[in-house]
């Protein structure tokens, strides 16, 4: 018999319930036509919304269905107009991120012939590299403690012995995996500033000690500045990056943009327990409701999912549905005739997702 997967879902705000839907309904497709996996979806209530109507963002039921769960889909969560009354943005998906420890922050960003690009890409070139962020510390850790006087205002920066020797096998074990796939050449890169700051001194060794253990992958460094300038001048070079929280966060929306939009950027954030899939965009209140969000970086963050299941519980099936759903996004992009109008095109969100499950039945067939 196969084995039943747990799948948590927040729908969220906004935009969220209109990408989530197509997204499951794809999902259950998938699963039903499988003898070898199953999956089960369980509503999860969170987000600005539910604040506003209860009070409560993150329920402590919503929270055990999460850590219960075997992996979690997320979509978007924030509304600009509901607030906590300190004026912070409700952002539970941050608050889930400490929770469950998801120390690694993985962005993909892959740009393939016929996706629209803002760069030239030269002839036979692809873009296909994976951008991990630590995201429980570096300059996060100190996100609402920041002491600020008259003269001064200070944040501090904080490098974990422990969490960076998590993120940096984890990202090796990610290269190693890309490169079994044929998607990598199994080269590793620490992007840091280590020439002027100690802590980043302090990651580099970290890394440098764990990359003697695979002997059998590249490992490499550069500088936050150099990588910045080079994912626009040649990022179809690179394979594997990781660095720290910040400067992941400012590297992965130029990731987003390379592709071509937030729309179509997918993300994880992964721990050693548990994983959380959602894309990189907000909850997009601005068109909500109105039934054209692009639901592609929900979709590829879904086949994500589906691949990081089937690594952890050693199932071929979900890789190869992960995959075969990840494929069937990047062709649509490609053929650009089904695309949302925040790429170019006028169809609706479940226009655009049906192009998708459309392939994937053409592929069966
Ligand atoms: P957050 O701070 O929660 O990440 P944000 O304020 O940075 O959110 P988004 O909610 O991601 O921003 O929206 C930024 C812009 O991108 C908006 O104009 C929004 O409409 C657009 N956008 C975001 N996601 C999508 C999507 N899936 N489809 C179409 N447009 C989108």
């Amino acid at each position: 018999m196969s084995k039943t997967y747990e799948i948590a879902v927040f729908s969220g705000d906004g935009i969220g319930p209109e990408i989530t839907d197509p997204t499951v309904k794809i999902l259950k497709n998938l699963s039903e036509s499988s003898s070898e996996y199953a999956l089960n979806f369980n509503a999860v209530e969170a987000g600005a919304a539910h604040y506003a109507a209860t009070g409560e963002s993150l329920p402590a039921q919503s929270i055990k269905t999460a850590k219960k769960a075997d992996a979690i889909l997320l979509s978007a969560m924030g509304l600009p107009d509901v607030r906590y009354a300190d004026g912070t943005e409700i952002s539970p998906q941050i608050d889930l991120r400490k929770q469950l420890t998801l120390f690694a922050g993985v962005r993909p960003v892959t740009v393939r012939a016929g996706q629209n690009c803002p760069l030239i890409l030269p002839e036979g070139k692809e873009i296909d590299f994976v951008l991990i962020r630590e995201s429980t510390e570096g300059l996060f850790h100190s996100q609402g403690c920041g002491e600020v006087t008259k003269d001064e205002a200070r944040e501090t920066l904080l490098i974990t012995r422990d969490i960076s020797e998590k993120l940096f096998r984890f990202t090796f074990e990610l290269a190693a995996n890309r490169k079994k796939a044929g998607r990598g050449p199994g080269r590793v890169t620490c992007v840091d500033k280590a020439n002027v700051f100690r802590a980043f001194a302090f990651f580099r060794e970290l890394f440098d000690k764990e990359a003697e253990q695979h002997p059998d992958l590249n490992a490499d460094h550069a500088y936050v500045d150099a990588t910045a300038l080079w994912m626009v001048q040649k990022p179809w070079d690179f394979d594997v990056l990781v660095t720290e929280n910040m400067f992941g966060d400012i590297l992965s929306d130029l990731g987003a943009g390379l592709m071509g939009g937030l729309g179509v950027a997918p993300s994880a954030d992964i721990g050693l327990e548990h994983a959380m899939f959602q894309p990189c965009h907000g909850s997009a209140p601005d068109i909500a409701g109105l039934g054209y969000a692009n639901p592609f970086a929900m979709i590829l963050s879904a086949a994500m999912m589906l691949e990081w299941l089937g690594i952890k519980h050693d199932n071929d099936a979900l890789i190869a549905d992960g995959n075969r759903l990840r494929s069937a996004v990047e062709a649509t992009i490609s053929k650009g005739d089904v695309l949302t109008r925040d790429l170019g095109g006028s169809a609706t969100t479940n226009e655009a997702a049906t192009a998708v499950q459309s392939l994937l039945e053409l592929e069966i067939a």
